[in-house]
């Protein structure tokens, strides 16, 4: 174990913030275990006192436990703490526009298993299904096992309170009462948050730990939509009470494209998935070419089809664009891409770094452009959202449930 950096992190000032400070020493554990309490308080700056009380009651609820296998300079080996992984399973689900998948993951947030299945029918007809299929994976696989919550990552404007999903252009729905719909079913806390949102939490559990200190990183999430999410100053920004996933509605040319939202030239109908293939099709329909998604654009762009390199490329220009404009305004830390496009990455990177260091008054050098951490962040994301919550009461959600590594 590496010699951990005495104040690496900042830490919320204890007493009342218990809870949040209990996620906070999950992820330490985590990422370090094992790990000794004096660690902990080397790392947090908190006093050894308060380090005790807050493991200690992790290990009374069975999160952590305390074992001896850590290094040890020769007497009494020290104690060390490492996370009681199968304390406590949790369900993470990303609905998609075409598919979805769902996933169980251990208190250490990693995957055990996955399962997709389309997205299809009516809005209460899908999610039915969705409980069978995760109810029948707990009946044969899990029975022994306790469930602490299911994190649930969705696209569109979601009313997070009441965990409804009030409007989802690309999935069509409306008023969908889902918290209620999965609860009723499945009989566990349920937490929903936008895909973009999601997938920017991911990056705060999944991320590179040498960015643990990044305050603002912006997160643009490429899929049938596109969404961004924002991490300011640690947490996660979520507004007010309704999420819509930032600024993927952002009208780059009010005589554009007709959106899905209603709207024209939103900068999504410039550079989703969606916009993408659609691009390639409208050069290609007359030459016969079979309909493609983006893999299949992608693969086509590695056998250096011109009319597949274009598509992407200039869905790259307004990737640029775009990001230039927030940019300017938010100057994150960090810049994350997210979605199937970044399988084009070493195609796309050169074009948007061009794009937005061509467009800034001054040129952002210490900003890095990187893509996304975890193959699909709107499900890694949910997984946190749902683990953290096991620590909450009801009345900390209403405020916001997103203080985690953020604090940290
Ligand atoms: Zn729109």
């Amino acid at each position: 174990m590496k010699e951990p950096k005495k104040n690496n992190f900042k830490m919320v000032d204890v007493h009342d913030v218990r809870d949040i400070n209990q996620t906070i020493f999950l992820h330490l554990i985590r990422e370090r275990q094992p790990i000794s309490r004096a660690d902990i308080a080397k790392y947090t700056g908190l006093r050894a006192g308060t380090v005790s009380a807050i493991v200690n009651r992790l290990i009374k609820n069975n999160f952590v436990y305390e074992g001896t296998e850590g290094p040890s300079s020769g007497g009494r080996p020290p104690k060390h703490l490492f996370i009681n992984a199968e304390s406590f399973y949790v369900l993470a689900v990303d609905i998609g526009v075409s598919d979805s998948v769902f996933a169980v993951s251990d208190f250490n947030g990693r995957i055990i298993q996955q399962k997709s299945l389309l997205t299809e029918g009516t809005p209460e007809q899908f999610l039915n299904k969705l409980a069978d299929e995760i109810e029948k994976l707990i009946q044969t696989q899990y029975s022994r096992a306790k469930f602490g919550a299911i994190g649930v990552s969705v696209p569109g404007l979601i009313d997070r309170e009441t965990g409804t999903v009030e409007i989802s252009p690309n999935l069509e729905w409306k008023n969908v009462p889902l918290r209620q719909i999965l609860m009723s079913r499945l009989n566990l806390p349920v937490f929903i948050e936008n895909d973009a949102n999601a997938a920017a939490f991911s990056e705060l559990w999944y991320g590179p730990l040498n960015e643990a200190s990044v305050r603002t990183l912006l997160f643009i999430l490429v899929v049938e939509g596109l969404g961004t999410g924002l991490i300011i100053n640690g947490e996660l920004h979520v507004g007010s009470r309704l999420g819509l996933g930032g600024f993927g509605h952002m009208s780059i040319d009010p005589n554009g494209e007709l959106c899905s939202c209603g709207r024209r030239g939103c900068w999504e109908t410039f550079a989703s998935e969606r916009a993408t293939v659609e691009r390639f099709h409208r050069v290609t329909a007359k030459q016969g070419v079979p309909i493609v998604n983006l893999n299949d654009l992608i693969t086509l762009a590695n056998k250096d089809d011109e009319m597949a390199l274009q598509s992407i490329k200039i869905t790259a220009e307004y990737l640029g664009e775009g990001i230039s404009n927030l940019v300017h305004g938010l100057y994150p830390e960090t810049v994350v891409i997210g979605g199937n496009i970044t399988a084009a990455w070493s195609l796309i990177e050169p074009i948007i770094k061009q794009r937005i260091h061509s467009r800034y008054i001054v040129s952002p050098q210490k900003i890095v452009i990187r893509p996304a951490s975890v193959q699909r962040p709107s499900l890694f994301g949910a997984i946190p959202i749902a683990l953290q919550n096991c620590f909450q009461t009801p009345l900390q959600l209403n405020k916001n449930p997103y203080k985690s590594r953020a604090k940290i």
